[in-house]
């Protein structure tokens, strides 16, 4: 038994990600249950006001969660039967089903094996493997909370006649530097049509369910709109008939996929503690990066080629990802220590879903090979230094044994 860690035994489970609820959270939700409205009140256009502000865009709509988000997304872009879109193999599998939804094709595209993230060069190849408008569109993820370079997507994309969905479920307060200098916030739609955020437990902003859906259209965002409650228009003016007050009309197939007053409460409460959030998450990440720099047979996801972990990234750290040769047989000694380390991702390709489609292991040797060795480690603002301490000392107890 080693003595350096405080909790040399630990029972308490520490798991990969969890929510922080405070006593404000708690006090907001409560006054909207006993408000005049449960649903569709005036928590979430403000909700919907403080995040297009917390990412630097003009218009928010708030969803029921992020895969409602994305499916309406794919709705308002007009993915068909006809549609080829490309995203990463190693996301969450809704990034992908999203354009299944709405009866398209998926494409997936290999990782850049430093970042896991999708890799340009690779889409580039896909793209102009094909004529002009045999692609719809491609949506990038900003794995891990680490931002893709949309400006290098945006440029492939305007050359092909391309819209983008930046998948930023891991990224709300992170960004990256564009080719001029400046700070490009994650979602705030410089460089892509439409952008997506999750708001389950795990991710840096937590309401149970919820999503976002940013953009600085705004076309797309009346579509969305009225998507988001089954193609519905109540506003006059978008109207082709109206027989008097009680009129609305139901303009095109939408679905409900609204989020309920209380719930936008919670997210406007939470959002006031997303810098300190992400603030911790780097200071987490330090630690680890700080740890493992110097310990044969752990590997970490670099940021990016150029960017020194060091400097002040906008990387989010939704995740904290080790790569290692005996990858389950970590996670099970983690487990049996009470820490519950994750896998992100089984590559989405290789899902029997998929497999069913016509995609077969071996098709994305990179994604594949990152799936094999990653482990991502407990993060989260709440994690204590003392638990963090535990697992950095299980870990390379484990690796050096
Ligand atoms: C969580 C997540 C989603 C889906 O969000 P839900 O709110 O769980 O529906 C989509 N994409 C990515 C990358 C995610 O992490």
């Amino acid at each position: 038994m080693t003595q350096n860690s405080k909790l040399s035994t630990n029972t308490k489970p520490i798991p990969y990600g969890r929510q922080n609820i405070t006593e404000d959270d708690i006090q907001a939700v409560v006054e909207t249950l006993t408000s005049d409205f449960l649903t569709q009140g005036p928590r979430v256009a403000e909700f919907e006001q403080a995040f297009a502000n917390y990412v630097g865009a003009k218009y928010a709509v708030a969803v029921s969660n992020g895969t409602a988000a994305l499916h309406l997304c794919a709705m308002a872009l007009g993915v068909n039967e006809e549609s080829r879109v490309i995203t990463t193999p190693i996301t969450f599998v809704a990034s992908a089903n999203c354009v299944r939804y709405c009866g398209g094709s998926v494409e997936f595209a290999d990782i850049d094996p430093n970042t896991a993230l999708l890799d340009v060069e690779k889409v580039r190849e896909l793209v102009e493997s094909k004529p002009r408008g045999y692609y719809s569109g491609i949506i990038p993820v900003d794995f891990a909370g680490n931002p893709v370079n949309l400006e290098e997507f945006k440029k492939l994309a305007d050359e092909h006649g391309l819209w983008i969905i930046e998948d930023a479920c891991h990224a709300p307060g992170g960004y990256f530097i564009d080719s001029k200098g400046e700070k490009q916030n994650c979602g705030n739609g410089n460089y892509a049509d439409l952008a997506i955020f999750s708001f389950h437990p795990v991710k840096h902003i937590a309401t149970g369910e919820g999503g976002m859906v940013t953009t600085n259209d705004e076309k797309l965002y009346q579509a969305l709109l009225k998507l988001r409650t089954h193609g519905i228009t109540r506003d006059p003016e978008l109207m082709e008939e109206n027989h008097g007050g009680w009129y609305m009309e139901m303009q095109e197939l939408g679905y409900n996929y609204r989020i309920p007053d209380m719930l936008c409460a919670l997210g406007v409460s939470q959002l006031q503690r997303a810098d300190a959030g992400i603030a911790r998450r780097k200071g987490i990440a330090k630690v680890y990066d700080k740890a493992f720099a110097d310990v044969p047979g752990i590997d970490t996801l670099t940021t990016s080629p150029e960017a020194l972990r060091e400097a002040d990234t906008g990387h989010a750290y939704h995740l904290y990802i080790i790569r290692v040769q005996d990858r389950k047989g970590l996670y099970d000694f983690l487990r049996e220590h009470s820490i519950f380390a994750q896998v992100h991702y089984i590559p989405a390709h290789t899902m029997p879903y998929y497999r069913s489609l016509g995609y077969s292991k071996g098709d994305y040797p990179a994604a594949e090979h990152y799936y094999s060795e990653c482990l991502s480690l407990p993060m989260y603002p709440t994690l204590t230094q003392e638990e963090q301490e535990f697992v950095i000392e299980k870990v390379k107890e484990f690796v050096q044994r």
